[in-house]
């Protein structure tokens, strides 16, 4: 290597006490050193020195940094000053080094090093220095104007300029006025903050420290950070999740408690109202159970984001779960605002929803209690509400109810009601009781529905509508279903013996409809009875219908096999969709009693129903004729048979083969 042109060039360096070298970064070899360099390096001679490969065991992090420090130097005229450690003989010798630019000969960027060895180190501090130059930790010197006087790599790598100041580098210019307020008076901050970085904004923990500049011995501010981003996303998202329903991105059950808990004590100097208001999807589980959770899921978001746009953005909208919907409303007069948002709030469920292309229609079931008035901690409330919802759906579903004292024992007379019903297989309490299907020209008897009863002995005869719902909830309506049918089937049988040939109509649940005990049950009542199966027939709603055709096609494949009957019940109230008649081999179709009754304003569409069926050859029943001028309408649409109070409510066998009799 030919050292004398260098040797010229940096020849008055040789005079300096202190060690001078230049670095080739290109290279990793020092191009030239002084003599008070050579010893700090330990060498020979220039020579030995120059043809040391410092490349051979650099860690990557110093590599960067001597790559970022000439990018540095070339754009600007910058210099920095670094601890440095080195080990020259094994022994260490700790400098402060201050790094400039440097062209060399060749017009090549390199790297001028001024050394000042510092006395004696204590290992520790050396261990620090070392440290502080491959922690992942940012340092920052800052002067007393706020520029930087020194930064680490760490911190050189995260600033998007090197002269950037720390209040520029702040998101928050008032979370910086607050650090420096802190600063100002105890000398010592600690802070959370959003800082601007190279890869946009961050989450930093910055420790800011005052204390005055070793070289100059003015005031500075020492700076460390540490990007807590991560742990901050996490945390956020922790917290997000544990107030926040995952589905529907409503704040769930904690959230809508915890601020409830938080305004109450505000409620209460103000003299305001306030309301918890439960909603329960009314027959959301045959949703789920017939068209899937997916769709089940769409449902639920759907009828969230209605009951978000119902209420005020004021009120807060909380999922609780499963098909619960809970809101939170004030006001100073609760009650006529629960009146003013009622018909809202149902509508926000009923109205349609689109499904795998079809209209899913739901209803809700709305609980309501007031504070202070229902209860004035959240927990009694929430009790409260949801006895009312519970009223609400035992009328009938499809409405609102407000908590009345009392509810509570209405619930508690249900579970006992539960404990009761399966006593009451064994105790053979329940009885079907036969309601005359009737010829709506001549009034002669063609048939009868079966429908079952409870005969309880304290409370007397249940109505269906009491203790199916029970039945399905409790799983015992497979054997309720299994005993119905099969008195149906014997009683057909016993009829037919005695010279009536009726023809008898049996309800299924839609519980029973989708379990795979229906058809061995069915052909086990058949076998037994020895009933004619082409005088038996099942009841089906059409919400039974929903999805699942295959399924359903291949069970009513099997039923047409063995030659039972099937009627559509309550037709008009649901879908009213004519394609199911043709998809599905239903033979009867039972118009639902509010046609009948002219509850129902759109008369128009049960005669175009009842037209349709007619087309095509379908045998259509009245249900729930109670007066002449019904029977008069069912006869003008020639609507060929008739069930309803008009000629005989359900009445039990011996009553049923008097009415025989006295035809
Ligand atoms: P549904 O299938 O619609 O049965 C007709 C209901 O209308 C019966 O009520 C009947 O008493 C009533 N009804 C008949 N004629 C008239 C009338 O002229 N006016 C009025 N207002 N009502 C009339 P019931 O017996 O209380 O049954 C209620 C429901 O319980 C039935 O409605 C049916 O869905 C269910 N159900 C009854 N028995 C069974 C059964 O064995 N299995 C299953 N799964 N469900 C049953
Ligand atoms: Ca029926
Ligand atoms: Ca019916």
């Amino acid at each position: 290597m030919d050292l004398q042109p260098r040797e010229q060039r940096y020849a008055a360096l040789n005079l300096l006490h202190q060690p001078v070298w230049v670095f080739d970064i290109d290279l990793r070899r020092v191009h030239w050193a002084n003599t008070a360099a050579l010893q700090v390096w330990n060498a020979g001679s220039l020579a030995e020195l120059c043809a040391r490969d410092l490349g051979a065991d650099m860690s990557p992090s110093v590599a960067r940094r001597l790559a970022q420090y000439q990018s540095d130097f070339i754009s600007g005229d910058v210099s920095f000053n670094e601890q440095w450690t080195l080990y020259p003989g094994g022994k260490p010798v700790s400098l402060t080094v201050r790094l400039s630019g440097h062209r060399l000969e060749d017009g090549r960027m390199g790297m001028f090093n001024e050394g000042r060895v510092q006395a004696a180190e204590q290992p520790e501090s050396l261990r620090s220095v070392e440290a502080l130059l491959h922690t992942a930790v940012m340092i920052t010197l800052y002067g007393e104007h706020g520029q930087p006087l020194y930064r680490n790599p760490a911190a050189r790598a995260s600033v998007r300029r090197l002269d950037e100041t720390l209040a520029e580098r702040i998101v928050d210019p008032r979370a910086h006025a607050a650090l420096q307020a802190t600063l100002a008076e105890t000398g010592l901050a600690t802070q959370t903050l959003a800082v601007h970085t190279v890869e946009g904004q961050h989450w930093h923990e910055i420790s800011a420290r005052r204390c005055s500049d070793a070289v100059t011995g003015q005031a500075a501010l020492l700076v460390s950070e540490v990007d807590v981003s991560a742990i901050k996303r996490t945390e956020a998202q922790a917290q997000y999740m544990a107030l926040h329903d995952a589905l529907t991105g409503l704040p769930n059950r904690s959230h809508i408690m915890q601020r409830f808990e938080m305004v109450m004590g505000r409620l209460r100097e103000a003299g305001h109202e306030a309301a918890l208001v439960f909603i329960d999807l009314d027959r959301f589980k045959d949703v789920n159970d017939t068209l899937g959770h997916g769709a089940g899921d769409t449902l639920l978001v759907e009828v969230a984001q209605r009951l978000r746009g119902a209420v005020r953005a004021s009120d807060l909208v909380a999922r609780l779960g499963g098909d619960e919907f809970l809101i939170l409303m004030v006001a100073p007069d609760i009650r006529s605002e629960i009146e003013r948002v009622r018909l809202r709030l149902m509508r926000a469920v009923a109205e349609p929803v689109h499904l795998l292309g079809r209209e899913i229609h739901v209803t809700a079931s709305i609980g309501v209690a007031l504070f202070p008035h229902d209860g004035s901690d959240v927990q009694t409330l929430l009790r409260n509400a949801d006895l009312a919802m519970y009223s609400a759906k035992e009328g009938g579903r499809n409405a609102l109810a407000y908590y009345r004292a009392g509810m509570a024992d209405a619930v508690e007379s249900r579970t006992a009601l539960e404990a009761e019903l399966r006593l009451a297989f064994d105790l053979r309490q329940f009885e079907v009781h036969y309601q005359p299907i009737v010829e709506a020209t001549t009034g002669r008897i063609q048939g009868a529905e079966a429908l079952v009863r409870w005969r309880h002995p304290q409370r007397g005869l249940v109505a269906p509508d009491v203790f199916i719902p029970l039945c399905e909830s409790t799983g015992l309506i497979r054997r309720l279903g299994a005993l119905v049918f099969e008195t149906a089937a014997h009683q057909q049988a016993a009829w037919a013996r005695a010279g009536h040939g009726l023809r008898i109509s049996v309800n299924l649940s839609a519980r029973q409809l989708r379990s795979a005990e229906l058809l061995p049950d069915l052909k086990q009542a058949l076998k037994r009875s020895g009933a004619d199966p082409r005088q038996l027939q099942l009841e089906i709603t059409e919400s039974m219908l929903l999805g699942q055709d295959d399924s359903l096609l291949s069970l009513f494949q099997a039923l047409q096999d063995l030659h039972l009957g099937l009627a559509l019940d309550d037709f008009g109230t649901g879908y009213s969709n004519l394609a199911y008649l043709q998809r599905f081999p239903i033979d009867t179709l039972k118009i639902d009693k509010t046609f009948i009754q002219g509850l129902d304003t759109n008369r128009a569409l049960a005669e175009l129903i009842v037209a349709m069926a007619q087309l095509m050859r379908l045998r259509v029943v009245a249900e729930g004729v109670e007066t002449p001028e019904q029977l008069a309408w069912v006869r003008a649409q020639g609507i060929e048979f008739c069930q309803g109070y008009l000629f005989a409510r359900p009445l039990p066998v011996a009553e049923f083969e008097a009415l025989l009799a006295a035809r």
